[in-house]
């Protein structure tokens, strides 16, 4: 069955969220498609727990209450949601586009929205055959309950901020955390290493520079040590429960690539009136779009969002004039956004 919509937008990230309001609030209902099985993109999958302190009106929020806020904001527009499937293919057709999921779902529809970041991203991984055996259990590459790590023995892999931040939060509450990074200077804040170095659960946490892991040792499902090479070519064996490894993420930009977009540096050309690729009826918006002074921000993707929608009801309800209206005053906007008129 073929799934007929105005508006199909790929990725449920912050930006993909905030195109259902824009779209909503012009009166176009759209249908959004991710291939992680929830909604959120990076601030659900790498920094939930984070404080954002840049967008708009909203002096700081974690990574999910943002997303929480978008979700409820959306709330009134009604879209579909196809979580945990991939768009694998959109094709010209019928004066629209075909676009065909990994589920083998099929829509029809008039305009396409790409606000897939940077793309299917997937962290770095150890390659060691161990490493992988106790994945998900005492080897992760994100934090997702921090109180799992309750009086353990940590090792954190890394020099990014990723690293840095997981340090300065668990080490109060575990029984011993090591810092490893493969080179003598940290890429991540020099003001959360120095809160690292001066905090006053500083006994518990070793900082290794310049060290790599060489080694992991299991016992059936359990860590029991990693070895480490340090700078003077010693391996040391550090006892350890839980092995989180920040090695960054490694973007693929996967089935996007060969839809004939105008790709640049794993990112899609657009201008900045419509933010419309190549392909009329295709804007691409928030990380994965890329013009003259872009900046990976939210704040940025939110404006893009908005005047993509504006171009796109253009092409939906095509000769209608399309008229700017505040949500404050407008009837039509309280309307669709189910609140009432206040006089
Ligand atoms: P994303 O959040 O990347 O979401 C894209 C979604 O598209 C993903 O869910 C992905 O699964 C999906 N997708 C991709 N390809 C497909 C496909 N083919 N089919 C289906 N789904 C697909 N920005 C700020 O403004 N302020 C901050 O303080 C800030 N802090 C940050 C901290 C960290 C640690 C990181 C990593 C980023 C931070 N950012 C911050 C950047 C911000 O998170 C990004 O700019 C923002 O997430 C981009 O939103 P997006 O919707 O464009 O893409």
């Amino acid at each position: 069955m073929t799934i007929q919509t105005d508006a199909l937008i790929v990725g449920a990230g912050p930006c993909g969220l905030f195109q259902i309001f824009e779209l909503g609030l012009l009166g176009v209902k759209s249908e959004i498609v991710d291939s992680l099985p929830v909604v959120g993109g990076q601030c659900t999958e790498l920094y939930p727990d984070k404080p954002i302190y840049d967008i708009p009106g909203i002096p700081v929020c974690s990574g999910q209450e943002l997303i929480d806020s978008l979700m409820k904001q959306a709330e009134p527009f009604d879209a579909g949601f196809h979580l945990g499937e991939e768009v694998v293919e959109v094709a010209a057709e019928n004066g629209g586009f075909r676009v065909v999921t990994s589920g083998n779902k099929v829509f029809q529809t008039k305009t396409v929205f790409i606000a897939g970041g940077v793309g299917s991203f997937q962290p770095r991984k150890l390659r060691l055959p161990e490493a992988q055996e106790i994945e998900g259990t005492h080897v992760n590459y994100k934090v997702k309950d921090p109180s799992r790590y309750r009086d353990k023995r940590i090792v954190i892999l890394g020099g990014g901020d990723s690293a840095l931040d997981w340090a300065l939060a668990l080490h109060s509450n575990a029984q011993h955390l090591t810092l490893v990074h493969r080179r003598d200077e940290f890429r991540g804040a020099p003001a959360t290493l120095e809160a690292l170095e001066r905090s006053p659960d500083n006994k518990k946490i070793d900082i290794l520079r310049s060290s790599k892991l060489t080694g992991i040792n299991i016992d059936g499902k359990n860590l029991v040590s990693v070895e480490i090479k340090q700078q003077d070519d010693e391996i040391t064996t550090i006892p350890a429960d839980d092995l989180l490894v920040f090695y960054g993420l490694s973007p693929k930009l996967g089935p996007i690539a060969d839809w004939d977009l105008d790709i640049n540096r794993k990112t899609i050309n657009v201008d900045t009136e419509r933010f419309e690729t190549n392909i009329p009826g295709i804007f691409a918006v928030g990380d994965i779009n890329t013009y003259p002074g872009k900046k990976k921000l939210i704040l940025s993707g939110f404006h893009e969002v908005a005047l993509a929608a504006f171009a796109a009801k253009t092409i939906i309800e095509p000769g209608k004039k399309v008229h700017l209206q505040y949500t404050t005053t407008s009837p039509i906007m309280h309307e669709r956004l189910g609140v009432e008129d206040v006089e």
